[in-house]
């Protein structure tokens, strides 16, 4: 088995690291401390092709192959944790969500945006009394016409307070625990949608947005997932977009580590050499 790296792919780490020390890396101590996420950098990244990495072109995409993906998120991961979780959010767990799960409009109103960079995206499972156990969410989705009514709280919603739009897990019968759940496509301007700060500090990478999302009454028009003969059943688009999303999570550590190693050498050592 060959282990080595394409040469596409050792572009895309050259590039990404280029970008991580000389754009990421001097803004995240200041926005780790302010608590703010460097939001100018989205549209740098959406320039550079990261925002959509691997989406395919046809939809604003870069097609990148996973390895290449997973060596972007390590680069910006060592420079600062929040970029990165921005990152994974925005991509895995909503472009590829919508590119797997959305219909052909869907992909096309909103695959171009998040590639741009023009738009951010968002996903709200999480509850302040349903975290690991996603089946006892209290949020509920009433349809009325062609359209669902949500109503529920969400919490530590990565990306939430910039978010243009958001992909809200509800229950459309709780009785029915993870059966009866649906991801819908929650456009932020809905009335109804509110945001507020997050109570508490965290204790690493500050400057992720994670705000609390009390109870609203947002309307959503259309949902994520296929049309099936189930419905519009979503257990089957919870667990998909999330694998990327472990994936890049594994990169954070993977980039962590020896970037907290590095700095501690480069620190302590007079002369050192350049991170490989
Ligand atoms: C930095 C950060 C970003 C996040 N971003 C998002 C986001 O963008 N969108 C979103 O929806 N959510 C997000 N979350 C929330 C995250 O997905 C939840 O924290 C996670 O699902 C765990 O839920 P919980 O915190 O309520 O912990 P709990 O579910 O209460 O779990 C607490 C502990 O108990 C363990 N545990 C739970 N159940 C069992 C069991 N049955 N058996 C044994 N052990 C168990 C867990 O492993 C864990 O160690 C984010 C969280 C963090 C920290």
């Amino acid at each position: 088995m060959n282990f080595e790296l394409t040469d596409e792919q050792k572009r895309i780490q050259a590039q990404a690291r280029q970008f991580a020390e000389q754009e990421v890396a001097p803004v995240a101590r200041e926005a780790d401390e302010k608590g703010q996420f460097p939001l100018h950098l989205v549209k740098r990244m959406g320039e550079l092709g990261f925002l959509a990495g691997p989406i395919e072109p046809e939809y604003g995409g870069s097609g990148m192959d996973y390895v290449g993906y997973a060596l972007l998120c390590e680069e910006l991961g060592r420079a600062d944790s929040s970029v990165r979780g921005f990152l994974t959010v925005h991509t895995s767990l909503v472009s590829l969500c919508i590119r797997d799960w959305g219909t052909e409009e869907q992909k096309r109103r909103y695959l171009p945006r998040l590639a741009s960079g023009e738009w951010i995206g968002c996903y709200a499972l999480t509850e302040p009394d349903a975290g690991s156990d996603a089946a006892s969410m209290q949020a509920i989705a009433r349809e009325e016409g062609d359209s669902y009514v949500l109503n529920g709280e969400k919490i530590w919603i990565t990306n939430g307070a910039s978010a243009h739009i958001a992909i809200v897990f509800a229950s459309r019968d709780r009785s029915a625990r993870h059966k009866g759940i649906c991801a819908f496509l929650v456009e932020t301007d809905t009335p109804g949608f509110l945001r507020e700060p997050m109570p508490g500090k965290e204790l690493g990478h500050r400057a992720a947005e994670h705000p609390y999302h009390p109870g609203g009454m947002p309307r959503a028009k259309k949902c994520a997932a296929r049309r099936s003969r189930r419905g519009l059943q979503s257990r089957h688009v919870c667990p998909g977009p999330r694998s990327p999303g472990r994936c890049c999570r594994g990169c954070r550590c993977s980039a962590s580590v020896p970037g907290c190693l590095y700095s501690f050498y480069k620190a302590t050592t007079p002369v050192w050499p350049a991170y490989r």
